[in-house]
């Protein structure tokens, strides 16, 4: 971009962000009694100065909901202020390891907390070159090969690590799947498989109350369900990291930011939150998101690391 153009661009996104009401950098935990954080707004590739991606979910001041892991949510998970202890769900979209390599080290950073309570996490089930949740959990995990053994406590609440009680959720592309196990009095948890490529996938829809929130993951804006999913959601959250003239390879994992605005137009939610962003996205970001603004007329927020999003 040239220089002349950084102003332009840093005022575009200030207004965003200002369009957003309260959504700003942290702290997240006294910003109401729900919100979601920002962790991670990058992709795949160390060129965007941002932490891979994970989103936590805020409630009552307590971060009870993380969904996906990418390198850089450890430090930032930290930095959010966030406690092992008062998670209650791990959602993992996919093993791209943009969306999972730093589930590890979260973990042992568990080791030290005071936890006694199992945590449910969930995953796709496996297809073709990736493994399903159990299969990955297990290469990490297992006591005899396992590539982190020292951690195979997770597998059965051995050693004073908790049990991770593990969700796999099949592949429905048709219909949402409801994660009762993953479910308790304050949110309910649903998926439906996404599809960027041929990658197994799982958005996540979470009600809290009456707010209703999905995360779309890393999908190609190719199943039709993904609308009814985020039906009327307070909080629609969607990857862009390609941008409009993106190849047919790079289009076969990812919606360009017209098929986003569509998506969310035709969906009725209330607020999007843009993420996910490389480095060819980030080139051009304010006629990017112009082009999903030019399809979708609620509002829009632009993803930084460590942003908050309010939503009571
Ligand atoms: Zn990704």
């Amino acid at each position: 971009m040239p220089e002349m153009l950084k102003p332009i661009r840093l005022a575009l996104l200030a207004l965003l962000i200002a369009a957003g009401a309260e959504a700003g950098a942290a702290p997240c935990p006294a910003a109401g009694p729900l919100s979601v954080q920002v962790l991670g707004s990058g992709g795949p590739i160390a060129d965007d100065g941002r932490a891979s991606t994970a989103y936590l979910v805020w409630i009552d001041g307590a971060a009870r909901i993380l969904i996906d892991a990418g390198g850089g949510a450890f430090l930032r998970y930290g930095e959010a202020g966030a406690r092992f202890d008062d998670l209650d769900f791990i959602g993992l979209s996919h093993f791209h390891t943009d969306h999972s390599a730093d589930l590890p080290a979260l973990l042992k950073s568990g080791f030290f907390s005071r936890r006694t309570r199992p945590l449910p996490i969930a995953g796709p089930s496996g297809a073709g070159r990736f493994p399903g949740l159990s299969g990955f959990l297990s290469a990490m995990l297992d006591p005899e090969r396992g590539a982190y053994a020292y951690l195979s406590g997770y597998l059965d609440g051995s050693g004073g690590l908790v049990r991770l009680e593990q969700i796999e959720v099949p592949n429905s592309s048709a219909s949402p799947v409801a994660l009762p196990a993953a479910s308790n009095e304050q949110f309910v948890v649903e998926a439906l498989s996404v599809p960027p490529g041929p990658v197994p996938a799982r958005a996540f829809r979470l009600r809290v109350g009456e707010t209703t929130l999905v995360f779309a993951s890393d999908q190609n804006g190719s199943n039709p369900a993904l609308v009814d999913f985020a039906r009327e959601a307070d909080l629609l959250v969607m990857h862009m990291p390609v941008p409009p003239d993106a190849d047919e390879v790079a289009r076969k994992l990812h919606a360009t930011p017209e098929a986003i605005g569509a998506i969310a137009q035709a969906a009725g939610a209330k607020t999007l939150l843009l993420s996910h962003f490389m480095a060819r996205s980030l080139a051009n970001l304010d006629a990017n998101v112009g082009i999903v603004q030019s399809g979708y007329s609620g509002r829009v927020i632009v993803a930084e690391d460590l942003l908050c999003v309010p939503l009571l």
